[in-house]
């Protein structure tokens, strides 16, 4: 049987490629994003209420997951990328169908849009439905989760005194606290969990329009070299 599923809406993010995205929603609390709806669902009828609502489930496709074959185990780069588990038992992207859900903040609705915070979602998703938050039936002090059992502990962010000042003007220019992104990003330790990083090498991810780079001094820390503007995606 199949069936067939439009998307209502796009997110337009501050996520513009997936590394360094948290791996998880509320991780971030400074990721932002708007959701665009598409007509009919951007009027005013089909949003009534949401005012009310101070946290909203997104269902959307991983439009840029791996394409290839599927595996019934996978390794959760949590479980450091070399522990393989059932894939029901994992959040990966790379599944039977391509679907994520994730909690996030409702921060406003401007003009039938609407602006969210804590996102973890590519910039482009695009979103099947939306659910509102209800914190009776899907907040459960006592579920349990053995493989992972609380949020990975954050590393230690430093900065270069350039790459402050750089985050301080772009985050002006983006009206947006790129600093408090950028360091929620980077605490959760984006390199996969075996890499060991010699203190030369150099990492970079691109948040909203900028090339950010960074290394670790040592393992347990990082710290951000630039800011630079990057080229326009082709
Ligand atoms: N909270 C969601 C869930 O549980 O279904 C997503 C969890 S998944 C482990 C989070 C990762 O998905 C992020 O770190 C990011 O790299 C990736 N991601 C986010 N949006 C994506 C998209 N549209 N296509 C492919 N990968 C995406």
């Amino acid at each position: 049987m199949n069936y067939s599923l439009e998307p209502i809406g796009v997110v337009h993010s501050c996520f513009s490629e997936k590394f360094a995205i948290p791996r998880q929603p509320q991780l971030a609390p400074a990721a932002t994003g708007t959701l665009e709806l598409f007509a009919p669902y951007n009027q005013p009828e089909a949003l009534a209420g949401l005012e009310q609502v101070s946290h909203l489930w997104l269902l959307f496709i991983f439009h840029a997951a791996e394409s290839g074959p599927k595996h019934l185990r996978v390794r959760p780069p949590r479980l450091g990328g070399n522990q393989r588990i059932g894939v029901f038992a994992s959040r990966a992207t790379h599944r039977p169908n391509p679907l994520g859900q994730s909690v996030v903040k409702l921060e406003s609705i401007v003009d039938g849009k609407l602006l969210l915070s804590g996102i973890d979602l590519l910039d482009g998703t695009p979103v099947l439905d939306i659910k509102p938050y209800v914190p009776y039936a899907d907040s459960l002090p006592h579920a349990r989760n053995d493989l992972a059992p609380a949020p990975p502990a954050p590393i230690a962010v430093t900065w270069s005194p350039l790459a402050r000042t750089q985050a301080e003007q772009q985050g002006a220019r983006l009206h947006s606290d790129l600093l408090s992104l950028i360091e929620q990003c980077l605490a959760q330790d984006p390199k996969p969990a075996y890499q060991q990083p010699a203190p030369t090498r150099e990492y970079g991810a691109r948040f909203w329009d900028l090339n950010v780079r960074w290394h670790y001094p040592n393992p347990d820390s990082i710290r951000v070299i630039d800011i630079q503007l990057a080229n326009p995606l082709a």
